[in-house]
């Protein structure tokens, strides 16, 4: 068997795993990176481009379809889904090249084929053997399912409902969760009728309650039908569709059903467990420095618990690589991590919510503010509604910054750093917010929190 040593060697190549290896081969490391499909991971292939690029079709359809209230003449015709997925292929094939060619550059070796700890140090692949003084494991997610509820024929998962060249006519989606609810809003863009299940008490439920509750108003609004608090039973298939079956006996009946009830880490098989790396429920346990239990042996993505995003993957791609190479990075404080939801409306979000900070703090030593998106002059324009959250700590920082509307995610950026900065409703205040943008609401809010209010009815 031929053996190759390494510095690094890096198990899949997705947002956690190339983002390791760009930057361990930045600081000098001889790096090799094993990827058993493509580079780029669920996120470019199956995830967050192509998803986002179906959402901007459903945009473009939406807008086609308001335009005549702005005064332009232009007439909603359908939707062309052969044309829309050449459309997101496009940018998907870009970026994969674009990426491609970073790696490339950055001298990493790249080798193609599914690989294997086969011991503590080393990844067996096609019969080879890669040995690094460090391992990255970032093997990443996979859809999962409810026990009993077999996927396939109408019953999709993200990976084939990404693939349809046909517009739906009628779908059950199941899971109100950020996959769930951007399928829905794309699919309703698109003509579809959608009613989602989600068994949990509201859509979105991982977002403050005043979010969710504003979500449900506006896919009410856009007429997505919504089921929560019941829990699902099951589906019948036949020749023409799906009913769904809830457990309070209520039936729903679709073309297809999308099952979007989570994700679960892909670590089996892989000899993770066997080489005595210490699991939790298929997750791969790390400190906070991400070394798993195995000294030198790290792990980055959705195979480490907490939250499966993209941006969490590349932050840990980078950090590993940092500490292999000694730097002694500072940890990765997850509560700090950003999210947003792209559907129509979005919802982007920081810190905790008002039920996390009260619980945390105490609800008397907390203060929230919410700057309603009708006092924001670009937001009207749009003709959006919305609004836009914080929650302080009284006479301290800001811990939470929740806002729907949309575009919202755009905001996201200034909203993490006022989080993570630990900024006070008064240094925000005193900063200027280009007039007229829907940034100005974020600075709109933290002069009302700090009882200077200008835009404000409230
Ligand atoms: C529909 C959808 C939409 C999403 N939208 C967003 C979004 O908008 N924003 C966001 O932040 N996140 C989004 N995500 C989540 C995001 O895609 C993931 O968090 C991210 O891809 C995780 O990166 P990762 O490196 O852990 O795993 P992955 O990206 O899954 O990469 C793992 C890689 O490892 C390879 N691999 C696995 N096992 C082996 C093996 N044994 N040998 C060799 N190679 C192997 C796989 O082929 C894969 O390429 C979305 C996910 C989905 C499904």
């Amino acid at each position: 068997m031929a053996e190759h040593n390494f510095d690094v060697v890096i198990l899949g190549g997705g947002s956690g795993g190339y983002a390791a290896a760009l930057r361990s081969s930045q600081l000098g490391l001889k790096v090799a990176l094993i990827e058993r499909d493509k580079l780029g991971g669920t996120c470019l292939h199956r995830g967050c481009i192509p998803t986002k690029a179906l959402l901007h079709s459903a945009e473009v359809a939406d807008v086609t379809r308001e335009a005549g209230a702005v005064g332009v003449q232009a007439t909603f015709q359908g939707i062309d889904m052969p044309q829309v997925n050449k459309y997101r292929d496009g940018i998907v094939d870009r970026l994969f090249k674009g990426l491609t060619g970073l790696v490339s550059a950055k001298d990493i070796t790249v080798v193609s084929g599914e690989g294997q700890l086969v011991a503590p140090k080393t990844i067996s692949v096609n019969g080879e053997l890669y040995t690094g003084k460090n391992i990255v494991l970032a093997t990443g997610s996979y859809s999962k399912t409810l026990p009993g509820l077999e996927i396939g024929g109408r019953v999709i998962t993200s990976e084939h409902a990404l693939q349809l060249d046909f517009v739906p006519s009628k779908v059950i989606v199941l899971g109100g969760g950020v996959i769930g609810v951007e399928f829905a809003s794309i699919w309703r863009s698109f003509g579809t009728d959608v009613t989602i299940i989600e068994g949990l008490p509201t859509l979105v439920p991982n977002e403050d309650a005043a979010v969710s509750k504003a979500m449900e108003r506006a896919f009410r609004k856009r007429g997505i039908n919504f089921k929560t608090g019941v829990r699902f039973q099951g589906v019948q298939q036949s020749a023409s569709g799906v009913v769904a079956t809830l457990e309070n006996g209520e039936s729903f009946d679709g073309e297809l059903m999308l099952v979007a009830v989570g994700r679960g880490p892909n670590t089996a098989g892989f000899g993770y467990e066997e080489n005595g790396i210490k699991m939790d429920r298929g997750y791969v346990l790390t400190n906070e420095r991400l070394e798993t239990s195995l000294p030198g042996v790290y792990a980055a993505g959705d195979i480490v618990p907490g939250l499966q995003l993209a941006h969490r993957g590349f932050q840990q791609g980078i950090f590993i690589a940092e500490e292999i190479a000694g730097l002694r990075p500072a940890a990765i404080d997850e509560s700090g991590i950003p999210k947003v939801t792209y559907s129509e409306p979005e919802i982007a979000s920081v810190g905790l919510t008002e039920a996390k900070a009260a619980e945390t703090y105490g609800q008397d030593n907390i203060s929230t503010y919410e700057y309603n998106l009708g006092g924001n002059g670009k937001s009207q324009i749009l003709g959006t509604a919305g609004f836009v959250k914080l929650i302080r700590r009284n006479n301290g920082p800001i811990v939470g910054i929740h806002m729907i509307g949309s575009r919202v995610g755009e905001q996201i950026g200034e909203a993490q750093l006022i989080v993570n900065w630990e900024a006070f409703p008064e240094e925000v205040a005193s900063l200027v917010h280009a007039h007229p943008t829907m940034n100005e609401a974020i600075g709109e809010a933290h002069m009302a929190l700090a009882g200077k209010p200008l835009h404000a009815h409230a």
